[in-house]
Order: structure tokens, then C-alpha cells, then sequence
């Protein structure tokens, strides 16, 4: 915890970390492991000479009134993960799970860009979501700042150096959110990722209350990928994202809650197959199951929640299985809409 909550929120406002609950069983399952350690290492130093060469693609400081940027940087890739879903990309592109967590973001921003215009009179027409590819982050050894940091950073630390990483290359400019995908799936430190303030709205102006450094938040698509599957990657992409959307007093304006995660919906379908199933939205994805091992995801998340006050929760029991929708909750997206509007008025006086 290197941050402290300031500017828009409460005094007892949580940040944003979605960490897992089985701290315990990782660590006595993984922890001393010292070839998980070395390789953990190495990727944490950039050692893996399979960065994206993906330059980046905006000028901060040219983004208009009538834009809102989300920028999604990879880190460090190890080697086995290239192996593991084909080493064509390696200089070109990115691993398959980025791909498609970022069309993710790509959809859901769309999605939100839709809502916005359609049921906001104060944004134009041509309002502007831009998804793109950011720089790729390394991790060097000289930025953290105890030995323990190079094997298992903490979510405050990997936010600090993909910030400062940023502010060097002169991406920081908002408002914008920046995206960092992490393969990191043993590091509970992060979890599935978070943000943590003060830049975790896009509209945040930094520590020192002038500059616009706009948000960062961290997606570990390695812990979904390897913990649990693709449509959860997906959901927690989109839902740490919409973290930088949603501030707890419009949240609990629309909510009655200040915990965003209780903007997510959970609705038991039939499917095809004559089962039950939970279908849960972003938000709700580590949420809205029981607080066990497996419950829904295979770590359910520490933050704030209550099922009594997500928009929808039809319960789990008698269910056979969780499934997760990239398709958001209006509570949501009227929301985050409503965050717009602010940054566009601040933006405009
Ligand atoms: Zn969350």
C-alpha cells in the first residue's frame, strides 16, 4: 500500500484490488518454490526478449474533447507462454489471450460508447472511444524496491513502474486508462489485477493534484488464463477497466452502494443442455459466487460486494455452473455514462 484514498472518495473507500482469497493455499502450495521463483524472476526483469515492438501510437497531449483513450500495454511475456500459444507473433504481435482480452476491451468500450450517445444528451454524436496498443512494460530490478519485489511484486509497485514507464515515454495525458496485461499467475500480490488511487479514475489528476496522468490498472491474464478460462480473462479485462469508470458517489447514486462491483448482475438461465447456469456480467465476475476455492471463479475476489445489493443476483444454489457474459449491465453503463459527462464538462469549463 503505497497510495493513500484521496480526491473522490470516501474515507473508508477500499481500493480496488482484485485479489484472491486462497492466499494461504498458494502460498504453502507454491511459495519457496525456487524454479517457479527464477523463472518468475526472469520474466519480472524483461529477460525474455519477447516484447511487443509496438510503438506508441499516440501523441497524449493531441487527444480531444470528444475522446476517451484506453491504452493496453503487455509486460513481460515468459517464454513459455510464447510456446504454449505459438511463437509466430513474437516480435509482431501478441499471445493469443491478450488478443482477446483486448478485443474484449474493444467490444465493452463500444458497448459503453453506444449507451452513452443514445441515452446521454450531453454527448455528441461523435464521442470517441479509442482502444489501442500501448508500449509493452519491462519490470527492471533497479525500480522496485526490496529483493521480494523481483520475484512477487505488489500491485502497488507494478503500478508505480508501468506509470512511471508511461510518464517516460510521454503517454500519460488524459483522460485516458492505461491497461497493463500481466502474466503473473502466481503472483497473489495482484491477483487478477486492480487499480489503486489516486489513479484509478480516468479523470485523475495524479499525486500532486496538477498533471493529468489519467488511470492505470493492472489485468492479470495470466492468473485467468491459467486459474480459470478465457471468458473469465475476458470479464476481468473489461471489469478492471470499468474500475477506472466508475466513482463510488455516482455508483452509489445509482447503486445505493459505493462498491462498483455491485453495479454486475448474475441471472440463472436454462441452457441448451437443460442446465442451470449463473450468467454473470463483468463486474460481478469474481464476485458473484460463494467466497470459497472455485466458487464461480477459482479465487473469489477480497474487494467489497454484496450479493443483496448487485443489481441482480438470482442466487447460486442448484446451480450447475457459472458462465460469464462480456455484455454489461446497464447499471453499468449508466454509470460509467454519467462519469463521462463529468470529464467532459471539466474538460470544457
Ligand atoms: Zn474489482
Amino acid at each position: 500500500m503505497g497510495n493513500s484514498s484521496t480526491a473522490d472518495h470516501g474515507p473508508d473507500h477500499r481500493d480496488h484490488r482484485d485479489r484472491t482469497t486462497a492466499t494461504a493455499q498458494r502460498r504453502s502450495r507454491f511459495g519457496r518454490t525456487a524454479s517457479v521463483s527464477r523463472r518468475e524472476f526472469i520474466a519480472a526483469v524483461g529477460g525474455v526478449g519477447a516484447a511487443s515492438l509496438v510503438s506508441p501510437s499516440t501523441d497524449a497531449a493531441q487527444t480531444d474533447t470528444g475522446t476517451l483513450r484506453v491504452s493496453v500495454s503487455p509486460g513481460p511475456i515468459p517464454p513459455p507462454v510464447w510456446f504454449r500459444y505459438g511463437i509466430s507473433g513474437l516480435r509482431r504481435d501478441w499471445p493469443v489471450p491478450f488478443r482477446e482480452c483486448f478485443a474484449a476491451i474493444e467490444d465493452a468500450m463500444a458497448q459503453l460508447q453506444t449507451y452513452a450517445v443514445s441515452h446521454s444528451d450531453r454527448i455528441d454524436a461523435d464521442f470517441d472511444i479509442r482502444v489501442e496498443r500501448g508500449p509493452s512494460v519491462r519490470f527492471p530490478p533497479l525500480a522496485t524496491p526490496r529483493p521480494s519485489e523481483l520475484v512477487l511484486p505488489s500491485l502497488s509497485t507494478v503500478l508505480d513502474v508501468f506509470r512511471d514507464r508511461l510518464r517516460d515515454r510521454g503517454e500519460l495525458g488524459g483522460p485516458a486508462c492505461h491497461v497493463l496485461f500481466c502474466w503473473s499467475p502466481l503472483n497473489y500480490r495482484v491477483g487478477y489485477g486492480g487499480t489503486m488511487s489516486p489513479n484509478d479514475l480516468v479523470g485523475a489528476t495524479g499525486s500532486n493534484g496538477t498533471a493529468a496522468e489519467g488511470a492505470q490498472t493492472v489485468a492479470n491474464v495470466g492468473a485467468t488464463e491459467v486459474w480459470d478460462s478465457r471468458a473469465i480473462s475476458r470479464n476481468i479485462a473489461i471489469h478492471e477497466v470499468f474500475h477506472t469508470l466508475l466513482p463510488p458517489e455516482l455508483v452509489e447514486a445509482v447503486g445505493g452502494t459505493d462498491c462498483d462491483h455491485d453495479l454486475g448482475a448474475a441471472a440463472r438461465v436454462q441452457t441448451s443442455g437443460d442446465e442451470r447456469a449463473l450468467r454473470v456480467t463483468p463486474m460481478a465476475t469474481a464476485y458473484a459466487g460463494p467466497d470459497e476455492l472455485g466458487g464461480g471463479t477459482r479465487f473469489h475476489g477480497t474487494g467489497c460486494y454484496d450479493h443483496d445489493e448487485f443489481t441482480r443476483h438470482d442466487g447460486y444454489e442448484g446451480v450447475d455452473r457459472f458462465e460469464y457474459t462480456t455484455t454489461l449491465s446497464e447499471a453499468t453503463l449508466a454509470v460509467a455514462t454519467q462519469y463521462l459527462e463529468r470529464i467532459r464538462e471539466r474538460r470544457r469549463a
